[in-house]
This record gives C-alpha cells, sequence and structure tokens, in this order.
C-alpha cells in the first residue's frame, strides 16, 4: 500500500538496518524503543493486522521472531501483537514487536 510505512520499509524505499530478513518476513529495531531489545517483524506483504494474514504466514513470522529471540535474548521476551484501536495498534500493517533486555511487567497495561 502506498501511504503503509511499513510496506515502504519492506520494499526497501525506507532504509532500516534489517536484523533478519527473508522472503516473507524483515525484522528491525522499533525507532521509539520500550526496551533495551525492541524489534518489529513485520511480513513483506501488507496485512492489515493478524486477524488478516494467512495461517501459514503467520507460523513463519512466529517462528522465525522465536529462532532470533531465543538466540539473543536467553534470558526471556515478550512479543506483543497490538490489534485494531482497543489493542492500541497505531500501524495497520503486520507486526510482531519482540521486546526483551530487562524483566517485563504484567499485567501489560
Ligand atoms: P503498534 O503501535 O502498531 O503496535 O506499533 C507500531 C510501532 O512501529 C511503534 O512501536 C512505532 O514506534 C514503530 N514505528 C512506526 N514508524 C516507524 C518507522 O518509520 N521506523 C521504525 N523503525 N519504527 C516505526
Ligand atoms: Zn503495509
Amino acid at each position: 500500500m502506498d501511504d503503509c510505512i511499513f510496506c515502504k520499509i519492506a520494499a526497501g524505499s525506507v532504509p532500516v538496518e534489517a536484523l533478519y530478513a527473508d522472503e516473507m518476513v524483515v525484522a528491525f529495531a522499533d525507532k521509539n524503543p520500550q526496551a533495551p531489545t525492541h524489534l518489529l517483524f513485520i511480513s513483506r506483504q501488507h496485512f492489515a493486522s493478524v486477524g488478516h494474514a494467512p495461517a501459514a504466514l503467520l507460523g513463519h513470522l512466529l517462528a522465525q521472531a522465536s529462532e532470533y529471540a531465543t538466540r539473543e535474548l536467553p534470558g526471556g521476551y515478550r512479543f506483543v501483537i497490538n490489534t485494531g484501536d482497543d489493542g492500541g495498534q497505531t500501524v495497520h500493517h503486520l507486526h510482531v514487536h519482540l521486546l526483551g533486555g530487562r524483566a517485563m511487567h504484567w499485567p501489560p497495561g
């Protein structure tokens, strides 16, 4: 989509340092980090949210994020998928937040 920042990042027209990339997924640092490690794993293809994406893509996205997180954050980590207005989603393109490098709080608020 033309006006979607994550589509532009996935296409390379807005450059980021990719920390992981394959034919379906790109990962890069969040511009407003909420933890010492805060990455976004996004799909290359535009889907508005987790509820719109095919199961195979969701499985691949989470599998790659898990592989990265298990390797880089052995002390633990948190995945967050904000969805819709009540979920606090601000970029309407499928993405998973990976947060780590500090102890996480619960409830998340
Ligand atoms: P959401 O609120 O939709 O779950 O998360 C969107 C995230 O994308 C936010 O944490 C925000 O900081 C991040 N973000 C938005 N625009 C950009 C950008 O242009 N570059 C990067 N690296 N992160 C972005
Ligand atoms: Zn998009």
